[in-house]
């Protein structure tokens, strides 16, 4: 690098604060970096994520500037602090282990629906994932409910016993995969698994499992279903002995239960839904909507 080329390079040190980290904003960064032709390294910390760039000054200003604006869409941005730096004459942009700090203050997002990606996924027979419940990605998946410590790094989630096979690993590592650093990435080959079983604990087999839990929905039996965010406690609410039952079991007798449908056409048939009503109700939180 000639004298006048390195003349030219600044180095900025950020830090991000929000709710940065499992939302696939190292990756995002990355690919900016590599967008802007950038050097340096982000890292997730107990307050946000902290990155360094170095490269012309007009290409970091632009990186500052797409931070801001197009975040990853569960990203929350609340605050960005930009320093000057001593340039290094680094070359390459690196995501760096995950280093703890005393104090704890970044924010752990909220468990998001399964995306339109993975759900073209979870019905495609020809993908590898085809019906596999436990899919996600960078844009959706479990956070909150499977993590134990941040920062959020798998080995500090609930998935930390579950290792990637090769393929998984593979697309966790590659920057311009969906997955890359997809903390819960997992497959029918490495990660968890369905089972049923009944009220005692005995394990029901089943050669299809969800089509056996469907089944005993549908004679009026009561499905504590795991998923993220705890149990969903389900019965066909068309059957109303079922829902009945549920009721004396929960000591809920007047206040309403929460009706599951499949999508909005689905809602739509139940209720009449205003237009903000259907927004909330296809937000990443899927939020319960009084309608
Ligand atoms: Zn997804
Ligand atoms: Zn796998």
């Amino acid at each position: 690098m000639s004298e006048e080329i390195q003349q030219k390079l600044t180095r900025r040190g950020v830090v991000v604060r929000g709710v940065v980290q499992g939302v696939g904003f190292r990756p995002f960064v990355y690919r900016l970096a590599q967008e802007e032709h950038l050097a340096g390294a982000i890292s997730n910390d107990t307050d946000g994520v902290t990155i360094e760039i170095e490269g012309e000054s007009a290409s970091i200003e632009a990186f500052l500037s797409r931070l801001r604006l197009e975040p990853p869409p569960l990203a929350r941005i609340d605050s960005v602090a930009v320093r000057n730096l001593a340039p290094i004459g680094e070359t390459g942009f690196r995501i760096v282990a995950s280093e703890v700090l005393g104090r704890v203050s970044t924010g752990i997002p909220a468990d998001a629906a399964t995306c339109v990606d993975c759900l073209r996924e979870l019905l495609d027979p020809g993908d590898r994932r085809y019906r596999y419940p436990f899919l996600n990605c960078t844009n959706c998946g479990p956070r909150f409910t499977i993590t134990r410590r941040i920062p959020y790094d798998r080995p500090q989630t609930s998935m930390a016993r579950f290792t990637m096979c090769a393929a998984c690993q593979a697309e966790y590592d590659d920057p311009a995969n969906r997955r890359f650093h997809a903390q819960p990435n997992a497959c029918w080959d490495c990660g968890p698994q369905l089972s049923l079983a009944s009220a005692d604990g005995a394990v029901i087999a089943a050669e299809d499992l969800v089509a056996a839990a469907i089944a005993r929905i549908a004679a009026g039996e009561i499905l504590a279903i795991k998923g993220i965010g705890g149990f969903h406690l389900c019965v066909d609410a068309t059957n109303e002995a079922a829902v009945m039952r549920l009721r004396a079991r929960k000591h809920r007798y007047g206040k309403p239960l929460a009706v599951m449908v499949r999508d909005l056409d689905a809602a739509r048939v139940l209720c009449d839904l205003t237009e903000a009503e259907e927004k909330l109700l296809t937000t990443p939180a899927r939020p319960i909507v009084l309608a």
